[in-house]
């Protein structure tokens, strides 16, 4: 067991390095004068706000950016969100949106019982470490709830509240 701890700490460390880097240096970052949709993400409990904006042509998603201000985990979410979702179909980005929230809220066990309809997380699994703090939950899902709107054409803010 203390050779799978050692390991899993490395992997905290690295995924706390990847959370960092997407923070400070976000990926596609700013306005997105071709967007075809978009949605504002609000979490009233950290401060965090953003606004997404995605291009989709037809079934599939071109082009996506963000902007706004929030927490390193929430602009690190929303970085890699961007990086994730831009070349899937939305009703993929939409699994993914769940498979992510039911990862973080912490019905892994109902995930893991799935089988062979596990979705890989890849980069994704950085954000897995605030399973242990609910509140940043919101943080690191913020983004994906902007994303289901925005999809969806909901008018109103998408909030984590
Ligand atoms: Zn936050």
């Amino acid at each position: 067991m203390t050779a799978m701890r050692a390991n899993s700490e490395d992997l905290r460390e690295l995924y706390r390095e990847l959370i960092l880097d997407h923070a400070r240096s976000p990926r596609h970052f700013g306005k997105l004068p071709s967007a075809t949709h978009e949605a504002e993400g609000i979490n009233p409990l950290c401060g965090d706000k953003l606004r997404l904006y995605l291009e989709i042509d037809g079934e599939r998603i071109t082009d996506a950016r963000f902007e706004g201000s929030g927490c390193a985990i929430s602009v690190a979410s929303a970085s890699l969100l961007t990086d994730t979702v831009i070349g899937m179909r939305t009703e993929e980005a939409i699994a993914f949106f769940d498979a992510l929230v039911r990862r973080l809220t912490g019905d892994q066990e109902a995930e893991d019982q799935r089988s062979g309809n596990g979705l890989d997380l890849g980069k994704l699994r950085a954000l897995e470490g605030v399973r242990e703090f609910p509140s940043r939950v919101k943080c690191a899902t913020l983004a994906w709830h902007a994303l289901q709107s925005a999809i969806n054409r909901n008018e109103a803010p998408a909030t984590t509240e």
